[in-house]
């Protein structure tokens, strides 16, 4: 196995929707080289007023500081998608580079959805890395475009030495009741046609590859049952 493969896979809740008690969440990859991977950075500090059905937890600076991270020992930020409860501490980690869709990230520029948060997602273009659809970021850590929920938002494939492929559906599949290849759109999402088609790449992957487990983006119930950090996948 290559030395910057992936190793370790960290998942934390950073704050919820109370009222539902959703959870709001992120991930950590780790890499054999010791390269920190953050995806999705949650809440910001602040919400804003039109976003009052969010409360904060424990945030992601305080859930990393807990195994020992600082912001700046993150390498790479992933972002699925800017929404509030995705992208509201990007600009935390000052040494990362951002890797987001290419389509999603014009769109967001000219897109009032995302204008709240605008000072933690627009970065320096130096900064950003945009890409064009699936892309492999390094041996084990794959992006799958997965559009539908908002344009280029992206789903996240985690190959694990131990445990195998983990798929992080994110918004493309929010609860798991969804995830079924006749599943009817909620009528939250912009491009219900995208969000359908989105659902069936993914579960002809998870078919095709025979990934073992898949966590969705916002499901309570799975959730529950999950390792949160300080454990982790390996
Ligand atoms: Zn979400």
């Amino acid at each position: 196995m290559s030395q910057n493969a992936v190793k370790r896979l960290y998942l934390m809740q950073v704050g919820s929707m109370p009222e539902y008690q959703i959870p709001i969440v992120c991930y950590l990859v780790q890499t054999g080289d010791g390269q920190n991977i953050l995806i999705d950075t949650g809440l910001p500090e602040i919400i804003p007023e039109e976003e009052a059905e969010f409360e904060n937890g424990k945030d992601v600076i305080e859930q990393l500081a807990s195994i020992g991270l600082r912001p700046d020992d993150i390498d790479t930020v992933i972002s699925t998608h800017y929404d509030g409860d995705h992208a509201g501490r990007h600009a935390a980690f000052t040494k990362a580079q951002y890797v987001v869709q290419r389509v999603h990230h014009v769109d967001a520029a000219s897109n009032p959805r995302y204008a709240a948060i605008r000072s933690q997602w627009d970065q320096p273009m130096e900064r950003i890395r945009l890409v064009d659809g699936d892309t492999e970021l390094l041996p084990g850590l794959e992006l799958i475009e997965t559009s539908g929920h908002v344009p280029g938002h992206q789903s996240v494939l985690v190959r694990l030495p131990k445990t195998g492929a983990i798929l992080l559906t994110v918004d493309a599949v929010p609860f798991g009741e969804g995830f079924t290849r006749d599943g009817q759109d909620d009528g939250s999402n912009p491009d219900a046609e995208a969000i359908r088609a989105s659902t069936i790449k993914l579960l002809d992957r998870v078919e095709r590859e025979g990934i073992g487990l898949v966590i969705f983006g916002h499901d309570t119930e799975q959730w529950a049952g999950l390792k949160k950090l300080p454990e982790y996948y390996e």
